[in-house]
């Protein structure tokens, strides 16, 4: 293999978080995080309710105020406009709102928006971008379905389709699998892993399924009390002792085929 020459762009990582600072409504949320995500790596983000994961990604998406540095591929967030951080970087949020009525062309089609010009009307390569990413994620047959109508894996996939047809290479997603039963938990993520592979997307995840979680990340990032506590392969995070220390859990850590597998055990009264 041919050496990358220093400083090249893949050296560069997708998302340089630097001492990290966020408040909300006056309380410190986050505290001085760090994180650095490499471009085609998985990093998902645990920790127990109220860490801050949603925050450290909705900062991360440009979506909030935060002190601290963020770079995406090497450019300073804070120096990107709207439209320009847009086609680097498209969120999944935790629970997105559907605006009633709204078609799933029609909300696939809002990814494209920033490469709309103001007051104008998609091009046909918008409308070309939008069926190409609802034929790869098999959702051309509900194109024309109100999104209120589809199953909860089926907006999921939607919600997808939407970060996809933006076309950016970092995908930010919010507990993507949270409303899912098992094999559409299991699907959606075996589909993210595939465009990752297939596009070479960089992928900064949080989800609560710990098990779920390890199998597909590349590396972990525990978040408690404001600031990254362990970062590491899943083995490193996932450990009996890290999980009671921050979650409060009585879990067991058993190794499974794809990453450790987290067993929740009733405490002894
Ligand atoms: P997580 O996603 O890890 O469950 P969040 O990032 O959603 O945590 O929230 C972190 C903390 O910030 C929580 O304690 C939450 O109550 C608080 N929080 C979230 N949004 C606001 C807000 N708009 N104003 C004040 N506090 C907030
Ligand atoms: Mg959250």
């Amino acid at each position: 293999m041919t050496p990358e020459p220093a400083g090249s762009r893949s050296e560069v990582p997708a998302v340089e978080v630097v001492g990290l600072h966020v408040s909300l409504d006056g309380t410190p949320i986050l505290t001085g995080v760090d994180l650095a995500v490499a471009v085609g790596e998985w990093v998902t983000v645990i920790g127990p309710n109220g860490a801050g994961k949603s925050t450290l990604l909705r900062a991360v998406g440009g979506l909030l105020r935060a002190s601290g540095v963020i770079s995406l591929f090497g450019t300073e967030s804070a120096a990107l406009r709207r439209r320009e951080r847009a086609r680097v970087v498209a969120t999944v949020a935790q629970s997105p709102v559907v605006p009633p009525g709204m078609t799933v062309l029609d909300y696939v089609l809002l990814g494209r928006t920033p490469y709309i010009p103001t007051l104008g009307r998609e091009s046909a390569a918008d409308v070309a971008a939008v069926h190409e990413v609802l034929d790869r994620l098999d959702l051309t047959s509900f194109h024309r379905r109100e999104l209120a109508t589809l199953s909860g894996g089926e907006r999921q996939r939607v919600f997808l389709a939407r970060a996809l047809a933006q076309g950016a290479t970092l995908l930010l997603l919010d507990e993507p699998t949270s409303a899912l039963d098992i094999g559409h938990q299991q699907e959606v993520l075996e589909l993210v892993d595939e465009l990752r592979r297939e596009q070479g997307l960089t992928v900064l995840a949080t989800m609560h399924d710990l098990s779920l979680a390890g199998e597909y990340a590349d590396r972990m990032a525990l978040l408690a009390d404001g600031q990254v506590a362990a970062i590491g392969t899943p083995s490193e995070v996932l450990t009996e002792h890290l999980l009671s220390t921050h979650y409060r859990a009585s879990v067991r850590v058993v190794p499974g085929a794809h990453g450790p597998l987290v067993v929740p055990v009733r405490p002894r009264p």
